[in-house]
């Protein structure tokens, strides 16, 4: 495909690959979130902590003035921790009025993580619900059910000129989770090595992805979020064994990787 100016080739950027509260807290892996670009549209997911100084010090610099838009999946401090200095970045300040944010309710409305005066310098805010459509330039969206977290959280199936990517945010399983993210490439927040079980613990495991692929069948899997047990089991050798069992590709999100989309 022809290049214009002001397009790249679909990406996703995984500014940061920590998920749950002792990876990010002790930051043994970045918490930034992801960058995803598509056409001239660039958009970014769960701007956790050190979301703009891991933006502004990867090579090559990302520089988020060039943001459209930003989804929170949900308010968690792992996901949202950044969204009011990326909000600020994204607008030069609030110079420039632009942007659009995605969100649930409950992260605007009752304990807001978003502060008011920063709202004001976004060109909307469109309020992220259950099996919903969105759109942002070149990027389209939906969303699906409401997933089994603390907060209110949704998972997001992309639609790109030429690719379907989804990301499974943060979750308990339920039943139909593995028919809901039909895209070729799959992104699972994986936090727990071990099954959850009856742990008070809203989070997907290994034992857990292996359901979701196995009826999913993406073309790539890609797991990221990585809580301490999954950290230390080393999520590449996690992720080798697991393409091996299911016979598909899965791969391990590194800090700073990048997923050119016309290579998968
Ligand atoms: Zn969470």
């Amino acid at each position: 495909m022809k290049e214009e100016k002001g397009e790249n080739s679909p990406f996703v950027k995984f500014i940061g690959t920590a998920g749950a509260r002792f990876v990010v807290m002790k930051q043994l892996r970045s918490s930034g979130g992801v960058w995803l670009s598509s056409g001239r549209t660039h958009l970014y997911i769960d701007p956790g902590p050190g979301a703009l100084v891991r933006c502004l010090s990867s090579r090559p610099r990302m520089d988020p003035s060039a943001l459209d838009g930003i989804v929170l999946t949900h308010k968690h401090l792992d996901h949202s921790n950044d969204v009011n200095v990326m909000i600020e970045a994204m607008t030069e300040g609030g110079f420039r009025k632009k942007g659009v944010l995605f969100a649930p309710e409950d992260a605007l409305e009752k304990d807001p993580v978003v502060f008011n005066y920063v709202r004001g310098y976004l060109e909307n805010i469109e309020i992220l619900g259950k099996n919903s459509q969105y759109r942002i330039g070149d990027i389209s969206f939906s969303t699906a059910l409401r997933h089994k977290h603390g907060v209110e959280t949704y998972g997001i199936n992309f639609t790109l000129a030429s690719h379907t990517i989804s990301f499974i945010s943060d979750t308990r399983f339920f039943s139909e989770l593995p028919d809901l993210y039909q895209g070729e490439v799959l992104v699972i927040n994986v936090v727990r090595r071990e099954p959850v079980g009856d742990d008070p613990i809203d989070h997907l495991s290994v034992e857990d992805v292996k359901t979701i692929v196995r009826t999913a069948k993406p073309k790539l899997t890609v797991l990221t979020h990585f809580g301490m047990t999954l950290t230390r089991a080393k999520p590449w050798e996690v992720a080798a064994e697991l393409e091996k069992e299911l016979g598909v590709k899965v791969i391990a999100a590194s800090d700073g990787m990048k997923l050119n989309l016309n290579e998968v």
